[in-house]
């Protein structure tokens, strides 16, 4: 019987072992795979709009174009291209706070209507191209909150901005907001090119994008729904997703209700 008790613990450690440095390996692998991904993605991407500047810039210095409108038009491209590298380098370093731990919120008890004008008077503001159509619903009272403002409403703004990036001609979008029981929803809905059932739970992670024709034709760093998720779950809060791919998607944002 010893001997069989032994043999089992053998056993047990042999496979305990295997089992352990599976994972660690795995999960070093996985580390070193996401580095390559954030070194490729963030050289990528910070690239592009460096590139685009300099271009404009020498058109401008080298006296390339001469009419009014024209200059304009560069300018506004400069703009442009300075605000996307802005916003960028400004989700990297947000997406450092959160990680290392240094993310402060200053929450406030507000009503939800002033997260939600926040973020569409943000989204409004972006100029936006296309035939957008956002529909806005609020109940009446709306219910109050105790939230950092600016970080909900940021969270709330790329689940918008995602809502018209991932959608083609038809960019109908609205913003429900509900009261269920102890819970405020936020949801955004968008008739868009949708999530396939694989990718749900991994566009939530740091750096991840579908690899689809219209991702990759997008500019988008990966890792807005992973700061949205850290700062609604910051709060006490869910971040959740309903998505059929070639239908569209439905991301809840679900808040405690602020007892007043
Ligand atoms: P980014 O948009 O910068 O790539 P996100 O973290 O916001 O990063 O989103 C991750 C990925 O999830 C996107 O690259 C896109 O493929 C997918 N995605 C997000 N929102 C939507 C949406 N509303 N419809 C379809 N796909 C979406």
């Amino acid at each position: 019987l010893v001997y069989v008790v032994l043999l089992a613990l053998f056993y047990l450690t042999l496979t305990f072992g295997v089992v352990y440095t599976g994972r660690v390996l795995y999960r070093e692998a996985r580390l070193s795979r996401m580095k390559t991904d954030f070194v490729s993605l963030v050289s990528h991407e910070l690239r592009t709009p460096v590139t685009s500047i300099r271009m404009f810039i020498e058109t401008l210095a080298l006296g390339r174009v001469q009419d009014p409108a024209q200059t304009r038009e560069v300018l506004r491209l400069l703009t442009q291209e300075t605000e996307r590298l802005s916003t960028l380098i400004e989700r990297v370093l947000d997406w450092s706070r959160i990680e290392s731990g240094r993310k402060e919120y200053n929450p406030e008890t507000l009503l939800v209507t002033d997260v939600v004008e926040t973020a569409v008077a943000a989204f409004r503001a972006q100029r936006l191209e296309g035939d957008l159509k956002l529909s806005v619903q609020v109940p009446i009272p709306p219910p109050p909150v105790h939230v950092d403002r600016v970080a909900i409403a940021g969270a709330l703004l790329n689940l918008l901005q995602n809502a018209y990036k991932y959608s083609r001609e038809d960019k109908r979008i609205s913003l429900t907001v509900r009261t269920v029981r102890r819970w405020v929803e936020l949801t955004v809905e968008d008739h868009g090119v949708g999530i396939a059932r694989r990718d749900h739970r991994r566009i939530f992670e740091r750096f991840y994008r579908v690899d689809n024709l219209l991702t990759r034709r997008t500019e988008g760093s990966g890792l807005g729904l992973a700061i949205a998720r850290r700062i609604v779950e910051a709060h006490g809060g869910h971040i959740t997703l309903q998505s059929e791919l070639g239908k569209g998607s439905r991301f809840t944002i679900q808040l405690p209700v602020e007892k007043v």
